[in-house]
Order: C-alpha cells, then structure tokens, then sequence
C-alpha cells in the first residue's frame, strides 16, 4: 500500500430483525416462501392504508442501540424517503432521519454515528431471458421482504483497511447474533454492509471523495473489494488525479469494480416528517428491559475467557460463535474439575474438526453432549488413555453418540499404566529393533521415536508416552 496515503471507510450496515411480523403492518416475516404470500394493503401500498409500527421491532431496536453503547433517544421520529423505484410501492420508504432512535455509540475501536428504523425494500428478481417468464427479458417483484423491519447502523468513518472492516464486521455480526434480534445471515440478506471509501495523505484531517461500495454477501468478499478499491483510488491520486464519486459493485468471481450510478444521478431523497405516525416515545420500562436483558456480549466474553487461560485463538472463535461458546460452557458446567484450557482445546480443535470430517455436521445437531465430551477430556487428563486413544474414542462417540467409557471398554483401549506390563513390551521393542537401540546407546538420542512408535504400535497406542519414554532410557542406559 502507497505510505503516503492513508486509506478512510465508514459503514452502513443494515440489519434484518427477526420479529413475526413486519413493520408497519401484520404479514408474517418469513425467507424463501413463494412470492408475494406475504402480502396486504398496507404493505403493498394500497390508497387509504395506515401504518402501525411493530412494537417487538422498537424494542430489539433499542437493544441493538444498547449492546452498541449508544444513547437512546427519548423521542425519535420517522420520515419519508422518496425515490421511485419497482420495489418500493408507496414511492417512499419509511425510515428514520431527522431523530433515530440511538446517537452517539461505540463498538471495539469504532464509533458510531448512529441507528435508525426502517422498512426494507421488496425484492426485485431480473429474470435475464431464461427465467420465470420464457423467452423474455422481465423483472419481477416479490414482496414478501417489503416492509421487514430494518436497523440501520451508521458508522464514523473510523475505519483504515479492508481486513479491519472484516473483523469489525465480524464482531459486530456477532454481537447481534448474540442479542437473537436478528439472524444475521449475510447470504440471505438479513445483514448487509455498504462501505464508504476515500483516501488522503497520511495524517490529514480533512476527508477526500468517498465512493460506495454496494451490498456484498460476506465479509471476505467486503475485504477483498475494500482493498481493490483502495488501491484505485490510490492510483488515481498519486497520479495527481481525482475521485469520482460513484456508486460502486465488487465482482468477487473476477475481482472487478464496475460503477452502478454516478453522482450526477444521484438521489435527492426530499425527505419530510412521516405525517401518518406519531414519534416514538419508548417507555422507561422498555429502555431498561434494553439495557438490563444484554447478555454477555462476544468481546466481553473474549475477554473472560482468556482470563481462564483459554488460549487466544480459541478464546475468540468461542466467543464469536453463540453456540459453540454454550457448548463450551456445558462443558466447564458437567466437569469443574476440568482445565478450561484444556477444555476450550478439545471443543475448538479435536471436536469441530471430527465433525467436520464426518459430513460436516452442525454443532446444533452433534450426538456428542457436553457431558459426553467431559468425561472424554477427563479420561485423557487423568492418563486413563492416552491422548492418540481419545481421538479414537472421539471419532466413534461423533459417528454414534456412544459414551466415552463403553468404547473405551469395547476397544480395549485403557491406557496401560501397569509398569511390569509395559516394561516386558520395552524390552520385546529393544531386542525387535537392534539397530535404532544401537544408534541411540551411540548417542543418536533422536533415534528413540522408532523406538517409542514399536511400542505404540505393539500396544495399539495404548501406553503412557511419558512413561514408554522413561522405560526405554533406563533399559538402553542413557
Ligand atoms: P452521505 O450523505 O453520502 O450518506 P454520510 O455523511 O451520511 O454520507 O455518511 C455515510 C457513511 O459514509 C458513514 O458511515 C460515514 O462514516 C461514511 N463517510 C462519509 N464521508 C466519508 C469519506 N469521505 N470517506 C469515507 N467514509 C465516509
Ligand atoms: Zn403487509
Ligand atoms: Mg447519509
């Protein structure tokens, strides 16, 4: 990257919440029903209609604003946004301007500007000729999305590279997915990132031109077309050139940027008060139940974690993912006993890759309980088997949800703690293999691991690897 410049992004994020119904009106919210079933007057913008704001949307709205450290406003208002546009019947949209519901927050190192409420727009389907209608170039409307309650999240332009975005965004998906007022599901649309990107010289106060880089499904891809962009516009100002302002879309398949409007059509909104709803005006009960129902948020959790002695990385991955971090939990709850380290070890590393190698499966539908997993861990610890002999276990307790002790019983796999039984099996190793023993009596230390693999081998990994390592050196004398 250019060391002269520096690069600046602020984000609106637009998050889908998860109530019932929509926002102005009773249809029910539902993904990937047939089109236009969810469907009424009010929302698709029949004369003489009114809008009733959703309650349960007000309050996850208020929860978002609390878990973002934001002041919530005691009055908030709504307006109209007019544009025209297929997807949006009543030629406005109704949202949030003059007075959104929160102001001022922060999450990690970045600030927010502010949240407001909103409807979503209907969903337009480009059918491209060989779609719904044969033959024919059509675009179609369903509107089942249109009027979703919507949070917009407005960031300070607090933001410098692409890779900052995707682990802000990630803390903040989490952080939503933690308050389940939304799904967060960035492929299906219920989270949706704009970034606004400029450049200026390295250490200057003042703004350049943004440009807008439109809607992408994951935040890899975000990254990914934050850095193409970046380095564009860098190119363009260290050639003493200047920046359009533009509204742009990041082609990940080719790594493309191409502009989908110029300034020149941009949108005058004409925004004005929505005459049709009275402000909102949250009762202190409902900015208490905000604030006091936050559960544990993920940078917190991060933080309790690592104060355990979990190690960094699985202190994170537990704290980003709710339901990994409870499977952890259950964990710790069924065995105190249990290193938390060690614990956070198994469930991040030896567990999720099992159930990934079999069929990927869900956590949500794994045969192994947390209970299950601690008596696994727990056996390990207490050298009851050996750890090679716990991912054995490990592996038929994933395919079947049996229970640790009985495969531990059915395939003999008791770790061989008898000295006088492990001896005579170092002594067989020794005598089967002269030549590693003589290279090791030679002082070629590092020829013990065939020494210590016969033993394995011979005691299907069922030896202590403490202890097969202390007996042969006594027997070979070094
Ligand atoms: P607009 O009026 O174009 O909507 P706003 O001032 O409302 O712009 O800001 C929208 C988003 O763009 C915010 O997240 C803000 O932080 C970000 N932003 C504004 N100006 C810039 C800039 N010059 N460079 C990068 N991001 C910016
Ligand atoms: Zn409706
Ligand atoms: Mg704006």
């Amino acid at each position: 990257m250019n060391a002269e410049y520096e690069a600046v992004i602020g984000l609106e994020i637009h998050v889908q919440l998860s109530t019932k119904t929509k926002m102005f009106c009773g249809c029910e919210l539902s993904f990937g029903d047939d089109p236009n079933v969810h469907t009424c007057p009010v929302c698709l913008a029949l004369p003489g209609v009114l809008p009733v704001p959703n309650e349960q949307a007000v309050r996850y709205a208020l929860q978002i604003g609390a878990a973002l450290g934001c002041e919530l406003s005691p009055v908030s208002t709504f307006d109209r946004k007019n544009y025209f546009y297929p997807d949006n019947p009543k030629a406005y949209q109704i949202t949030q301007a003059a007075n959104p519901f929160a102001v001022n927050g922060q999450l990690g190192e970045v600030r927010i500007h502010h949240a407001h409420l909103e409807e979503d727009a209907a969903k337009t389907i480009h059918t491209g000729g060989g779609g719904r209608i044969s033959g024919s170039d059509a675009s179609l409307v369903d509107f089942n999305r249109g009027g979703t309650p919507l949070v917009e999240i407005v960031t300070e332009p607090d933001l410098r590279s692409g890779a900052q975005v995707r682990e802000w965004g990630q803390l903040l998906r989490a952080t939503i997915k933690q308050l389940g007022v939304s799904d967060v599901n960035m492929e299906e649309g219920s989270l949706r990132c704009d970034a606004n990107i400029s450049v200026r010289p390295a250490g200057s106060e003042t703004l350049g031109t943004k440009t807008e880089l439109k809607n992408m499904n994951s935040f890899r891809f975000i990254e990914r077309g934050i850095e193409a962009e970046i380095a564009r516009q860098m190119e363009i100002v260290s050639a003493g050139g200047q920046v359009v302002q533009e509204t742009l879309h990041f082609d990940p398949g080719t790594g493309e940027l191409h502009s989908l409007r110029s300034k020149e059509e941009a949108h005058d909104y004409r925004y004005l008060p929505e005459p049709d709803l009275v402000p909102v005006v949250p009762t202190q009960a409902m900015f208490d139940a905000a604030k006091n129902s936050l559960p544990e948020l993920p940078a917190a959790r991060a933080a309790r974690y690592k104060e355990l002695g979990v190690s960094e990385q699985a202190a994170l991955l537990l704290s980003f993912e709710t339901d990994w971090a409870g499977y952890f939990e259950g964990v710790m709850a069924a065995d105190a006993s249990i290193d938390p380290r060690v614990a956070a070890n198994w469930v991040t590393g030896e567990f999720a890759a099992e159930l990934r190698k079999q069929d990927d499966q869900p956590l949500t539908e794994a045969k192994v309980t947390p209970a299950g997993l601690a008596t696994l861990i727990s056996l390990v610890a207490d050298r009851k088997i050996s750890h090679g002999a716990g991912k054995t276990v490990l592996e038929e307790m994933v395919a079947s949800g049996a229970e640790p002790v009985t495969v531990v019983a059915e395939k003999g796999l008791e770790q061989i703690s008898d000295s006088g039984e492990l001896e005579k099996i170092v002594i067989q190793a020794i005598e089967d293999n002269p030549k590693p023993a003589e290279q090791i009596r030679a002082g070629n230390e590092k020829a013990i691991g065939a020494l210590v693999g016969a033993v394995m081998k011979a005691t299907q990994g069922r030896a202590d690897g403490g202890e097969v390592n202390r007996l042969l050196r006594q027997h070979l004398g070094i």
